[in-house]
């Protein structure tokens, strides 16, 4: 069951499987499936025949049985019990090396990820259909599970009541809730830049929702070998010795290269060749090739354009080439709240 597709595949060959089988003579009368999962009671002593005969269709599909052990049989996440007048109750299943440990109230994940744990509990406690002590069990088992999590009582209370109201609201009208259609928009997630955008946009009927960002990967992916920044292609920035000019440029090869070329058109005088020639003749300065370097790596071709139009934007000093001016948008207001 590892990839994201076994279980509609699963799902795909075990109804074909059941199609067929359904016509012998042992298949059970109650067989209910999830994906892999069976609950089938059979009479005790047709189980080897039905075994038998489920396990002789095909090669690669092995059936197995749990029984029930006193009356009680544990399937999925619920605990099966066969009462007295053979009805079955039920209960929540839990496995005994279960350590109840969710995300914990201190971490920095948003809300919604920390509730999510809580939900799901508190959904299959009002749609299970529980006697009123597995029901009363269960909850204190809910409220326990947020206690040893560093959950506040009004956390846990507050889910559940969201749940108990959705169940009265099932159980008292067919009425269905008017659905709109719900717009999301994805953002990373850093709480204090991404909150007050949440609020804006939620005003405006967009829900945001977040990417789920790969944090190792982002963390290792700078101890990776370093390309020395010479070696970069991206952003790059050249002053001027005797006034505070800057060029502020492209590259999609390594900088090094574009700062020679530079470089060559200074010495050669080649002023249609480079704003940071011109600049330099026809004002008779000194070109400060010391601190020429690179500010902004960027590996991908497209965003260089975006890169360069902020970079310049975004800069208080006076640019060599002005003459050619950077795309502007409103958008780059915006770019402001970027943590550099
Ligand atoms: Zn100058």
């Amino acid at each position: 069951m590892g990839s994201k597709l076994s279980p509609l595949l699963a799902n795909l060959f075990m109804s074909d499987f059941e199609d067929d089988a359904q016509k012998e003579k042992y298949f059970p009368r109650v067989w209910k499936r999830y994906v892999d999962d069976v609950f089938a009671p059979v009479k005790e002593r047709y189980l080897d025949q039905t075994l038998e005969m489920l396990n002789s269709r095909h090669s690669s599909i092995k059936f197995t049985v749990e029984r029930e052990e006193n009356g009680k049989l544990p399937f999925l996440d619920l605990l099966l019990t066969r009462k007295e007048d053979r009805t079955l109750k039920f209960g929540i299943y839990r496995k005994p090396t279960s350590t109840d440990r969710y995300i914990t109230s201190d971490s920095n994940h948003f809300g919604g990820q920390k509730q999510a744990a809580f939900h799901s509990m508190a959904h299959r406690l009002y749609n299970i259909p529980m006697e009123n002590a597995e029901f009363a069990e269960e909850k204190e088992h809910i409220h326990k599970a947020a206690e040893v999590n560093g959950y506040e009582e009004g956390f846990v209370n507050k889910i559940l009541q969201t749940h108990r109201r959705k169940q009265h609201r099932r159980m008292s009208t067919t009425l269905q809730p008017e659905r709109e259609e719900i717009k999301r928009v994805s953002l990373p997630f850093y709480p204090k830049i991404t909150n007050p955008i949440k609020a804006t946009l939620k005003r405006q009927g967009l829900q945001v929702v977040h990417k789920s960002e790969n944090t190792l990967r982002d963390l290792l992916y700078n101890l990776k070998d370093k390309v020395p920044p010479d070696d970069n292609s991206g952003i790059y920035r050249i002053p001027c010795q005797n006034c505070p000019s800057v060029y502020i440029g492209q590259t999609r090869r390594k900088v090094k290269v574009r700062l020679k070329e530079h470089k060559a058109a200074v010495d050669n005088g080649k002023i249609s060749e480079s704003s940071v020639a011109a600049h330099a003749i026809s004002c008779d300065h000194v070109i400060n090739w010391k601190e020429a370097k690179l500010i902004k790596n960027v590996r991908k071709a497209s965003q260089l354009n975006a890169w360069e139009s902020y970079f310049i934007s975004n800069s208080q000093e006076r640019l060599m080439n002005e003459d050619d001016p950077p795309v502007t948008s409103c958008l780059f207001g915006l770019t402001k709240l970027r943590v550099q």
